[in-house]
């Protein structure tokens, strides 16, 4: 058997049979079988047309020989060739009936049998009858009897062996026969023509029949693969079957399909499978296209709404046509992939969105950025703005009442951001308590507007679990394409010009300017210089005096931290403290200055107090009263020489960890001051409620004061009134004048500190101003 596996038209690889494949006597190939079933059908097919020309023949003879002695035995063989002819009928009627798929081999040589026999009758028949004929007859006969080979051998094509042993036995009675009569040559060649005519023509028959039976059983095998493969789809696969007529209208579908769609297939069937007008848009056209100019299309994902829900479908289709080339339709597969693309799209809403706001993430804001330079570079109206937001003091928030409420309240600031914006800026979280926006069309000025209204909107107090707090926010402001026409630019800059609005104080909208990269040069080496001061001993305190307003003596000092940088020379504490509490520097810091505030007190008289400056983060430090009561003890201080300073920062929210922290201090014995009072949210309230021992005026109440008619020195009075009914004392701070001085003493405070009465100093000045032999002698 020779495969050819040359791609065919019907793509199915011809077969080309040899001579064995043609005979199909091999028991051992299955395929023969069917061959010889194929066989015996077609031989069956034409045996009448062979039978009545067979008795045709028989009837012209026996009316050439009617006269002749020979008519009789010609009858009687007529008969016995009638009576197998209708034995072979009867014999066909029967396999019809029976119509085996499958027929065996033995069948096969029964017919070659049969057809050798009466092959065999003609063939002694025509030398019998030669002897009787005249010389006309004779003509005929040789003609009847190649008429004959020819006949038998139509006849008989189908069955190779039977048509070539029944035309074989003929053309030796042929041959032998004009051998007697001494025929001329020509008579011979014209035999042989005959001959190989016939039997190739037999061949052709026979192999032609064998081709088409491999390929009908291959075909039926696919179908029945197919069929299979087809059912396994519609009942167990995810994926389902639909087809359409021309017109697009629903010809079938799976139940599954129907399933899906949710409603009986019945009903579907007859009406469009699709209806564009609830599918979603894109792939709607796509599908459309494909369908109108009747293209085969794959994976086409349409979203129809099935019921109120949107759902997702991928569907495969291939025209069909008809014998006549008409199109009739399409047959398809179709499956939901609903669940995948939705998973698809909460992994790709993942990776752009920030999961606990639900705000673009950093990814996605750089998308943002960038399409805005990218219209500002096309020549868009106006420019676009990067606006970073920076929220004061959250980490207190996160410190003091966890990281619930934190996560709660960067919530509500999403809230806030998107509904301000809800008109115009993208708005994303980077991280932490960092928020950016982007603003496309507007120019510098608008966009500090929109930055200054951001910051009122996020400073309004929150109330979170029953808690009320106050955070506020900075905003640095880059303009796309002049401080940075790049992604990476502009955010730096916005960068910038929010170091340089939380280094202003916070609370304010800063406009990035080319200068600001040199203060941040400056910083980042300050960052890495504080990490080494400590260990370098570069940090020291000053200490100023604080003055009873009474008699003018000196009852206290504030400790203050100096930090003298290699090369910078001296820094501010108003720049580095909060840089270092920036870097979580401040709790370590905060523990050295309490620690040796408390060494230089224990130099000074009992009576003489040191007043300490906490950062929040110290505030709510575990490890503080700790600290506290260990520097007390290591230096025989009494707790009530200590005064601890925080300023209005610490009150976020109205209760909490501050309240408690504050407490436990208390508790220890040690004061509490509230320092630069009425800088913050100047809520008096909370002075009811909380342990303070002082309250320290801010120097700008203090510059006011002055004027005893303004609005300062009226608060002033207010405040020192509630302090002394709350029987807290008073400290003014800045007093630079002698006016300052009595204004604040007027006003009614109880101590002064300030430039006029003493500038900070070294710890050995302050030692010496209150040694007991210098006490004495200003006394005297
Ligand atoms: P503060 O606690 O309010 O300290 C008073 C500040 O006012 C000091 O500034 C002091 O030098 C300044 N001052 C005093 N009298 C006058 C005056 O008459 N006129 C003017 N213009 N200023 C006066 P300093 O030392 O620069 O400290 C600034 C701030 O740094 C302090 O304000 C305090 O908040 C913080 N700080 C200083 N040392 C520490 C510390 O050890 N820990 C913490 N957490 N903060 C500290
Ligand atoms: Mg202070
Ligand atoms: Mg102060």
């Amino acid at each position: 058997m020779v495969m050819q596996t040359t791609r065919a038209s019907h793509d199915i690889p011809a077969f080309m049979p040899g001579w064995l494949d043609i005979l199909a006597l091999d028991e051992g190939d299955p395929m023969n079988g069917l061959v010889r079933a194929e066989q015996l059908k077609q031989l069956g097919r034409a045996m009448p047309f062979s039978a009545a020309a067979v008795l045709l023949l028989g009837l012209t003879l026996a009316v050439i020989f009617r006269h002749s002695a020979a008519f009789p035995v010609l009858v009687v063989w007529l008969g016995v060739l009638a009576a197998a002819v209708a034995f072979g009928l009867h014999k066909v009627r029967l396999r019809r009936a029976a119509n085996p798929d499958s027929v065996p081999a033995r069948t096969i040589w029964l017919s070659a049998a049969r057809a050798l026999c009466v092959g065999s009758m003609w063939a002694a028949l025509f030398p019998l009858l030669i002897g009787f004929a005249d010389p006309q007859s004779r003509a005929v006969m040789s003609g009847l009897h190649i008429a004959m080979i020819s006949a038998g051998a139509f006849a008989f094509a189908a069955v190779p062996l039977a048509a070539l042993l029944f035309a074989g036995v003929l053309v030796v009675s042929l041959i032998g026969m004009m051998v007697a009569l001494g025929a001329s040559w020509s008579s011979f060649v014209l035999i042989a023509i005959v001959s190989a005519l016939v039997a190739r023509g037999v061949i052709a028959h026979a192999r032609a029949i064998v081709v088409h039976v491999h390929a009908h059983e291959r075909l039926r095998a696919r179908g029945e693969m197919i069929a299979t493969l087809l059912d396994e789809y519609e009942t167990a696969g995810a994926d389902w079957l639909w087809e359409t007529d021309a017109c697009g209208l629903c010809t079938h579908l799976s139940p599954k399909f129907a399933e899906v769609i949710g409603r009986p297939a019945a009903e579907i069937v007859g009406h469009p499978l699709f209806d564009p007008q609830r599918s979603q848009a894109r792939n709607k056209e796509e599908l459309a296209r494909a369908i109108g100019l009747k293209q085969r299309f794959r994976h086409i994902q349409v979203g129809p709404v099935v019921g109120e829900e949107q759902r997702w479908w991928s569907l495969s289709g291939t025209p069909r046509f008809d014998l006549l080339g008409q199109f009739a339709g399409f047959s398809g597969i179709g499956s939901d992939v609903t669940e995948q693309r939705r998973a698809r799209e909460q992994i790709e809403r993942m990776a752009t969105s920030d999961s606990l706001t639900g705000l673009a993430n950093r990814t996605a804001i750089r998308s943002h950025i960038q399409a805005a330079l990218d219209a500002v570079s096309g020549g868009g109206s106006g420019g676009c703005a990067v606006m970073m937001i920076d929220l004061d003091r959250f980490k207190g928030v996160n410190d003091t009442l966890g990281h619930s409420v934190g996560d709660e309240l960067l919530r509500e600031v999403a809230r806030r951001l998107e509904g301000d914006l809800r008109h115009g800026g993208a708005v994303s979280r980077l991280g932490g308590d960092e928020f950016a926006v982007v603003l496309s069309g507007v120019n510098a000025s608008a966009a500090r507007g929109v930055g200054a209204r951001l910051v009122e909107t996020l400073s309004e107090p929150y109330s979170i679990r029953g808690s009320a707090i106050r955070i506020g926010a900075s905003i640095g402001i880059a303009m796309g394409v002049a401080d940075g026409a790049t992604v990476d630019d502009i955010l730096r800059a916005a960068d910038l010009a929010l170091y340089r609005a939380k280094d202003d104080g916070r609370g304010v909208v800063r406009l990035y300017e080319p200068a600001l990269h040199h203060d941040a040069e400056e910083r980042r080496a300050l960052e890495l210089a504080l990490r080494l001061a400590m260990l370098e001993n570069q940090l020291s305190l000053m200490f100023q005096p604080i003055i009873d307003l009474g008699d003018g003596a000196v009852v206290g000092f504030e400790a203050l931290l100096r930090w003298k940088h290699p090369t910078l020379g001296q820094v501010s504490p108003a720049r580095f403290i909060p840089i270092a509490e920036d870097l979580g520097l401040m709790d370590t810091i905060g523990e050295w200055v309490i620690r040796t505030a408390c060494a230089w007190a224990a130099r000074w008289p009992t009576n003489i107090g040191i007043s300490v400056n906490l950062s929040p983060s110290q505030l709510v430090n575990a490890r503080l009263p700790n600290v506290v009561l260990s520097a007390l003890a290591t230096n025989g201080i009494s707790p009530g020489r200590l005064e601890l300073e925080v300023t209005e920062n610490i009150f976020l929210n109205e209760d909490g960890g501050t309240r408690g922290a504050l407490d436990a201090l208390a508790r220890l014995g040690v004061r509490i001051g509230l320092d630069d009072f009425g800088t913050g949210y100047s809520s008096l309230g909370y002075l009811r409620t909380t342990v303070f021992d002082t309250i320290k005026i801010d120097r700008c109440f203090v510059r006011e004061a002055v004027d005893a008619n303004s609005q300062s020195a009226a608060i002033v009075r207010h405040i020192v009134g509630l302090a002394a009914s709350l029987g807290m004392e008073t400290v003014a701070e800045g007093a630079e004048t002698v006016e300052e001085l009595n204004a604040v003493k007027a006003l009614g405070c109880g101590r002064v500190q300030g430039y006029f009465t003493g500038r900070p100093m070294l710890a050995e000045d302050a030692t010496a101003l209150v040694a007991p032999a210098r006490r004495e002698a200003r006394a005297a």
